[in-house]
């Protein structure tokens, strides 16, 4: 990759855990536009699962990963062994993050994440050496963090934050909403229902309000078993928002079940930025 990287080559990565669905895609789908080379990973990272996540049960379809990632015209798939990536067991090292980062939305709620994110995502990037990443607005936290990793350490990348691919209904799509029984998949469809439903009041209103935010807890509150968060945040710090301004994220996380589903919206007149095709392509 580096003599690629050299001869002035774009090579666009795409890192996942795999049980691929059209989200992943999508983001192969960019690199393609973006890059010569389209890497994908795959990789279940346990340093970012907490104890009592779901590490071991985590959806590995390895032939039909592969199977999808063939279809898509992916150049090479980098798919180590977590003895691979950890040879002496777990590091003495790790990409720490700032507090003000990842004490907020799913950081509060899934301690040492961001950091065995961070950690792998760094090891990754070394390895796959990309000019090009691209991640899921989906997880919009992490990209956050992988955006500042690259920008603190001088990492010489370029970081593709990408729209969210969603059911028909609305849903985002999801490795995780596979755990999901039927009935828990009709309430689910309420999650994204109310972050718009949110996103068009305060666009309407044109303030946040506590009342807003109150009524959409409400509607949550009816469909889902649990909410770990429901926020309004800026984009760049994760911080709560009290005042009005024009670039937000609302945020949320629950519990369909025992599902973990997160989701959000962004407000930003600026997102998604088109991203045109290489010159040259047809
Ligand atoms: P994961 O396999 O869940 O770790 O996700 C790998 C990458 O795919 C991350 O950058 C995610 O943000 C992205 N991703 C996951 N779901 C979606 C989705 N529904 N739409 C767009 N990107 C997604």
């Amino acid at each position: 990759m580096l003599q690629l990287r050299r001869k002035g080559r774009r090579i666009g990565f795409v890192p996942t855990m795999g049980a691929l669905h059209d989200g992943h895609l999508s983001l192969i789908l960019y690199a393609r536009r973006e890059s010569d080379i389209v890497v994908a990973g795959i990789f279940v990272n346990p340093l970012q699962f907490g104890p009592k996540e779901d590490f071991k049960k985590y959806p590995r379809p390895k032939a039909e990963d592969e199977r999808l990632l063939k279809k898509e015209g992916v150049d090479y798939l980098f798919h180590p062994e977590v003895s691979g990536m950890y040879p002496k067991g777990k590091p003495l090292v790790f990409v720490d993050v700032d507090p003000s980062l990842v004490n907020v939305l799913c950081g509060e709620f899934r301690p040492g994440h961001f950091r065995g994110v961070a950690t792998v995502v760094a090891k990754l990037f070394e390895i796959v050496k990309p000019t090009d990443v691209f991640f899921g607005a989906k997880d919009y936290q992490q990209g956050v963090v992988v955006r500042r990793l690259i920008e603190d350490l001088n990492m010489d990348i370029r970081f593709h934050l990408c729209p969210t691919v969603r059911e028909k209904d609305g849903l985002a799509m999801s490795s995780r909403n596979r755990y999901l029984s039927a009935k828990e998949r009709r309430r689910a469809r309420e999650i994204s229902a109310t972050l718009f439903w949110l996103r068009d009041q305060i666009l309407y209103a044109r303030k946040e309000s506590d009342s807003l935010k109150k009524a959409a807890l409400r509607r949550l509150r009816k469909a889902v078993d649990r909410i770990d968060y429901l926020e309004i945040v800026d984009p760049e710090t994760l911080q709560p928002l009290t005042r009005f301004q024009s670039k937000r994220v609302i945020a949320t996380a629950c519990l369909v079940g025992k599902t973990r589903l997160i989701d959000n919206v962004i407000i930003d007149p600026l997102f998604p930025k088109k991203i045109h095709k290489k010159e040259g392509s047809s």
